[in-house]
């Protein structure tokens, strides 16, 4: 018998944890990190302890109780506790795309479970470990072995141990420039420095299930859908997505999802009437109109992630005489996706050489600096000739501007709006430092009523009411059920056969 249990992301936005199971074997649907509950509790300044493992999430039931976490992140205080939890063996983890949301507290489950994504989520999840702080939630693409001491209740990183790579699998198979990049770590093999024995990756998994995986649109490059099969039922998940302007292979994934048993659906926006719906052309126009009304700097606050607006402004930069100006980081994760698809990001982008008393990191001085040279620009050089650039700053990069001293220029604002308090009094702080230089907003202001966005400077990566309608229409499943939303309402409103999962809840099919 199959059946669906939800461990998480049925009544949030994000945090999806879903267990497929048929004949007692299984897969995860996704593995990520449910923000709205972390926020619940934690702050910039107060967070989980990683020296506590797995401890401090199990206690506050920010991740289920069930036996699929690694041994090495649990403290000699939960010995008495994890042997009751439920004993689960997935098979695999599914991953629909490489947010943190859907992917996030994959760093936590045992390095048996292999993954399977798109060969440009792997690289990704790669390059954010490459470069990120050495956390468990950023130890998916390989981990940092933790080991117990004195009392067994704080978890130290093992210096000894050599980085474990995961085991990936990617369905439309793997680059070899990729196979490279992933048995590769910046700085590993060096004096001082823990070996790395690199990442696995096989080209099919024996499953539960017959899965097949489609391209979908989202606010993120190698986004997937999934369709499941055994011989009993067939049940499609969505993962994150949009329509938007060229969803060349959500049609095929409709055909193959048709009259699924289950179709489990993403409802970031169900129930947001009125919700505008912008496409990334909308988001071009208006942005370019920006920039052509600008004399000065133009910094461009959008997603990290999101490479498709990164490619808006490119193009928007290309078209107005100027160049486009990133992060090492962003450079780093762009190098990744190219050695995933072979497509070459990095041409014409400048890097911003900022201030700072370290040396070059690794993966700059290694890795990009051989592969993928690229250019650096200096505060100087940006001051005295702001007209020419456009930087892809947010405001956590503010700081910078003390450097640079622009003399006015704007902010143009891409990115989704606040929809927390913290988010918002982060604006008013971004506010003053644009006051503070004369730079003006763009895609958001002040006003008596308080904080307004403005349309067109952001298309969302989800899909509008009218694209969920048409999809569900389209499939027609015998049962939907609404994941990762707020608005159970709006489905159950509309469609006679919705089956509201809660949390923890099993589906029997
Ligand atoms: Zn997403």
């Amino acid at each position: 018998m199959a059946s669906i249990t939800i461990y998480d992301g049925a009544e949030s936005i994000g945090g999806n944890k879903i267990y497929v199971e048929d004949g007692g074997r299984g897969v995860f649907l996704d593995f990520g990190m449910n923000f709205a509950r972390r926020n619940a509790f934690f702050d910039e300044f107060l967070s989980e302890r990683d020296g506590r493992g797995i401890h401090d999430l199990i206690k506050l039931g920010m991740i289920p109780r069930i036996d699929v976490y690694r041994r090495d992140l649990i403290p000699s205080d939960l010995d008495e506790l994890v042997p009751s939890f439920s004993r689960l063996r997935p098979e695999a983890v599914l991953l629909s795309h490489a947010h943190l949301d859907h992917s996030g507290n994959m760093g936590l489950l045992d390095p048996a479970i292999p993954i399977m994504a798109s060969a440009t989520s792997v690289a990704i999840l790669k390059a954010m470990r490459d470069v990120g702080p050495a956390d468990v939630t950023q130890d998916v693409a390989y981990i940092s072995l933790r080991k117990r001491e004195g009392n067994g209740l704080f978890l130290k990183t093992d210096r000894k141990e050599a980085y474990k790579g995961r085991q990936f699998c990617c369905p439309e198979g793997c680059r070899s420039e990729l196979c490279d990049f992933l048995s590769d770590r910046p700085g590993s093999g060096g004096k001082n420095t823990k070996a790395f024995d690199g990442c696995g990756i096989c080209e099919e998994l024996s499953l539960p299930f017959e899965v097949k995986s489609y391209n979908v649109n989202h606010s993120i490059y190698g986004a997937l859908a999934y369709v499941l099969r055994s011989d009993e039922v067939s049940i499609a998940y969505s993962g994150d997505f949009r329509i938007g302007d060229d969803a060349k292979q959500l049609p095929d994934f409709m055909r193959e999802a048709k009259n699924a048993s289950v179709l489990i659906i993403e409802g970031t926006r169900a129930g947001r009437e009125g919700d505008a719906e912008v496409t990334e052309p909308m988001v071009y126009d208006t942005c370019r109109a920006a920039v052509e009304d600008t004399k000065g700097l133009i910094i461009a606050d959008f997603s990290s992630k999101n490479f498709e607006r990164l490619e808006t402004f490119r193009r928007i930069a290309g078209e107005t005489g100027r160049q486009l100006v990133v992060t090492a980081k962003d450079a780093y994760a762009l190098y990744a996706m190219e050695c995933a698809d072979g497509v070459c990001r990095t041409k014409g982008l400048l890097v911003y050489d900022e201030i700072s008393d370290k040396t070059r990191r690794k993966y700059e001085t290694d890795t990009l600096a051989s592969k993928c040279p690229i250019e650096y620009v200096g505060h100087r050089q940006i001051h005295d000739d702001p007209d020419r650039y456009i930087l892809c700053f947010s405001f956590f990069d503010m700081k910078h501007l003390l450097d640079i001293w622009p003399e006015g220029g704007s902010y143009i604002y891409s990115a989704c709006e606040a929809f927390t308090e913290e988010q918002e009094i982060d604006f008013v702080k971004l506010k003053n430092w644009l006051d503070f230089f004369k730079i003006r907003p763009h895609g958001f202001r002040f006003t008596d009523d308080g904080l307004v966005f403005e349309k067109g400077y952001h298309a969302s990566g989800h899909a509008s009411l009218r694209e969920l309608a048409f999809v569900i229409d389209k499939v027609d499943p015998d049962a939907l059920i609404p994941v990762h939303t707020e608005n159970h309402k709006w489905f159950a409103e509309n469609w006679g056969h919705v089956r509201p999962v809660k949390n923890g809840e099993m589906l029997t099919l």
